[in-house]
Order: structure tokens, then sequence, then C-alpha cells
């Protein structure tokens, strides 16, 4: 598997410690996960520097953000095999309320008035995650 510091340079991004602590702890969960999470994970670090690290991966194609039904935008990572089609399901569920990336799983196409463009589609599944249905 490759380092983060090797995935960063890959992006033309500068491996500075902040953006491979943040980066590294992004790939370590399978889940979706908020600044807030991000945040508490390194308190010794500012909201704003998270916020600042997390859009820089995001202007890179390296992660994306994720609508679900919580406040707060939640934020994963790309699929490194097909970094130019984001357009997967994502899976709440509803026990844990994670929001998991199902990367294999890609979006029907769905066809809207002409009069408008499409930018990007993002489709919530609810559900049951497979850690809780073993719980
Ligand atoms: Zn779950
Ligand atoms: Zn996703």
């Amino acid at each position: 598997m490759n380092s983060s510091e090797h995935i960063l340079l890959n992006s033309k991004l500068r491996p500075t410690a902040m953006r491979i602590l943040i980066f590294s702890f992004l790939r370590k969960h399978r889940q979706a996960l908020t600044i807030t999470d991000i945040e508490s994970e390194f308190q010794k670090v500012s909201r704003s520097t998270v916020l600042r690290t997390i859009k820089t991966f995001e202007k890179k194609g390296l992660i994306h953000a994720i609508i679900d039904d919580s406040k707060y935008l939640k934020y994963a990572l790309n699929d490194p095999n097909q970094p130019e089609h984001q357009n997967h399901l994502h899976l709440n569920c509803l026990s844990c309320n994670h929001t998991y990336c199902m990367y294999n799983y890609t979006l029907p196409q769905i066809s809207i008035p002409p009069r408008y463009h499409v930018k990007t589609t993002q489709i919530l599944v609810k559900g049951i995650c497979d850690i809780c249905q073993i719980k």
C-alpha cells in the first residue's frame, strides 16, 4: 500500500506533517468523517487548519464531501482506482449513523429537464451496515 506521503506527493501536494496526519486519519476509517471528528482527534490543531487541509485535499481530488442527513458534511477518500468516477452510492447506517462509500456501486443515469445542468449526483441509501448487522 502506498504511504500517505507518497499519495500526497503524487497529487503534487507538499507532504507536511499536518497533511500526512489528517490524510492518514481519513485512510484509517471506513466511514466518512466530519470536520469535528478530525478536529477532536488532533486537539492541538485549530479547526481552521483542519478545514483548510480538507479543502486542499478536496480540490486535489483526494477526497469528496458527502451529504447525509446529519447536520454536517462528511468527507471520505476518493476511490484510488477510479479517481475520475466518484459517482458511487453512499450508505447511511440507521444504527451507528456512519456513512460509507460504496465505491463499486455506481449511480444510475438521472435525467433532469434540459434547462438544468448536472454537476454531481448523490444518492444516499439508508440501511444497516455490515458491522451493526453482526452486533
Ligand atoms: Zn452501522
Ligand atoms: Zn463516497
